[in-house]
Order: structure tokens, then sequence, then C-alpha cells
């Protein structure tokens, strides 16, 4: 075990910078300068920028002929720069003497990049603000990763809608929302009639056409508030906060005549379309959970199809 303690340990890192700057300060500004990973590099007062390193210029495609006395805004992306974003984090740095986040910025070439950022505003022995230093690094595969993993664990592949899990999640938070705030809740459950049909008469292929086709009218009838989710082979649930009864259940009626107008080419020439038959439930005072609701839109759809398919049946007590 080593005798130090922790802060001993780093106060002589500390000390160790300090001689080497006394002693060598040109060999500490090469040791800064030839970081190749880490962007690091100082702004003045004003956010101009006054010195860049190897890393600065392999991130950002910058040279330091290019960037020094620029302001920092040209780091940025134009959204970030509109959105006043540069300034903001001098400003929060200029106070707080610390600012890290994730930050829009743009390469010479004119690609955007994730930089995780950190700024850290320098005083002379706590007197007035001298430089802020910043040190950045690139995230953008990181985040690119991040946002795939994303996608794949909340989206169906064929038809990009929202998969039953993720649907699921977002219809309970939104039911506990409409209960706190008294708010009506539809929810409806939409089943292609005879698919199987489809499948065996045009081929898989078609099928999943028709499932890409049926998917995009969901959505084209949806609000912008409303979540579509595939949660089964070829059912579709549309969640539709803040709406009661009559306009959803005319939303769905709409939907599923616009989907009758639609024609689709099988693979091998012919063509087709498809009908869907719905149930809708709404959220009552009395209703317990999702699973409830769930299972009365489901009762309904039974009952569309039971009467003759191609129609929206509403679930009653
Ligand atoms: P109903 O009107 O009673 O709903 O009859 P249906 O034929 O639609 O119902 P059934 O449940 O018997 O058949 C559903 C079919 O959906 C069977 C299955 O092959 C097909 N299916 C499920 N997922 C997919 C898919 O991803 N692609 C294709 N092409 N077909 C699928
Ligand atoms: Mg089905
Ligand atoms: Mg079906």
């Amino acid at each position: 075990m080593s005798e130090r303690s922790d802060s001993g340990a780093g106060e002589f890192e500390f000390n160790q910078h300090e001689a080497l700057l006394g002693s060598n300060p040109q060999l500490y500004a090469q040791m800064v300068r030839g970081v190749s990973n880490y962007g690091i590099y100082l702004l003045d007062r004003a956010g101009i920028i006054r010195s860049w390193n190897l890393g600065a210029s392999a991130i950002t495609g910058f040279t330091e002929d290019e960037v020094l006395g620029l302001p920092f805004e040209v780091l940025f992306t134009d959204a970030a720069r509109f959105d006043g974003l540069p300034e903001r984090t001098l400003q929060f740095a200029r106070g707080n003497r610390h600012h890290k986040d994730e930050q829009p910025r743009r390469r010479k070439n004119g690609q955007d990049l994730v930089a995780l950022c950190t700024l850290d505003a320098m005083r002379e022995d706590g007197g007035e603000l001298q430089v802020f230093v910043e040190v950045f690094t690139d995230i953008t595969e990181q985040k690119q990763r991040e946002a795939g993993l994303y996608q794949r664990a909340t989206r169906d592949a064929l038809t990009g809608l929202i998969n039953r899990g993720h649907f699921t999640e977002m219809a309970s938070m939104e039911l506990e929302r409409a209960r706190r705030f008294s708010e009506p809740l539809s929810l409806a459950l939409l089943d292609i009639d005879h698919f199987k049909l489809v499948n065996d008469s045009h081929g898989h292929e078609a099928g999943d056409l028709a499932l890409v086709m049926f998917a995009r009218v969901c959505q084209d009838y949806s609000r912008k508030i409303d979540y579509v989710g595939r949660v089964g082979g070829e059912e579709i649930a549309i969640l539709l906060p803040r709406a009661n009864k009559e306009p959803a259940y005319e939303m769905l009626q709409q939907l599923r005549l616009g989907l009758m107008e639609q024609r689709l080419t099988a693979p091998g020439g012919a063509m087709f379309g498809i009908t869907v038959s719905v149930g809708l439930a709404t959220l009552r005072s009395h209703t317990r959970d999702l699973r409830e609701l769930m299972r009365n839109a489901d009762a309904a759809l039974y009952k569309a199809k039971r009467e003759g398919r191609n129609r929206v049946e509403a679930w009653f007590e």
C-alpha cells in the first residue's frame, strides 16, 4: 500500500505541472499542443480563440492559422449559433466558472459533429477573469451508436412504427397523465381483415408491402400527439391522448375509408387492397389500468370482426 493519501497525490501532480511550467514553459506548451485526441484551446475574455492544439485541428479540420483571432462561434453549427448557444455557454462559464455540455459543433468541411466540451473560466488569484480554457472530444460516433441502439430497441424494423414494448411504456405514461389531469384518452386496436388470404394469394412480400402502407395510413390520419405502434403481426394500436369517444371514432372511420382507397401492386403484378377492423375503448374513471383498456379495445375489435369486418366498433359497458 502506498503511504501517500489521494490528496497528497493530487498535490504532487499539481506541483509537477507548476514546476514544469516554471522551469520550461515551452515544453509545457508543446505538451498541451501535442495532445491529439482532445481539443484544448484558450479563449480570451471576449470569447476570441487565442490558442489551438493538434487535437482541435484533428477533430475540426481547422488549422491554427485559420481560427486564431476568430470568435469561438465559428466552431458551432449554424442552428446552434442562431439559437445563441455560444454566448449562453460563455455566460454560464463566466457565472459558474465551469460549463460541461454535449454541443452541436461543425467541422471545417461543413459536417456536423457532437462534441463533449468542458469550459473553465480562469481567474488570477481570485481576481479578474483572464481566460477560458476549453477541452473537447468528438463523441459523434458514440451518439450515433446510442441512437441506433435506441432505434432498434423501440422501433419495428419493417414499418418504422414504435414496437409493442415502447408503445406499452408510452401508453402507460399517458394513461397516468390523463388520470392526473382528468383528461380524456382513447385507445384503438386495428387488425387487417383476412390478412392470411393476402399472404396466401399474393405472397409474403406483398403482405409486407401492405403492412408498410397500413402503417403509413395510420400515421397520416393520426395527430402529432398520438402514438401509433405495431403491437402484433398485422395489428396496430393507436393511443389518442385528450380525445374522447366521438372524435376518436370519427378519426378512425376516416382512416378506415382512407385505407380502402389504397391500391397495391403485388410482385406478380396483381392489384389488391386491404380493409381493417377497429376496436375503440375510452378511459373511464373506473378503468383500472392499461391492460383493462387494451382488453376493452380488443373486445370491441372482436365485435367488429364478428359483425362483418371493415368497420369500427366502440366498446361499451
Ligand atoms: P382476421 O380478419 O380474422 O383478422 O383474419 P386474418 O387472416 O387477418 O387473421 P390471422 O390471425 O388468421 O392471420 C394473420 C396473418 O398475418 C397470419 C400471418 O402470416 C400474417 N402476418 C403476421 N405478421 C406478418 C408480417 O410481418 N408479414 C406478413 N407478410 N404477414 C404477416
Ligand atoms: Mg390479428
Ligand atoms: Mg387480421
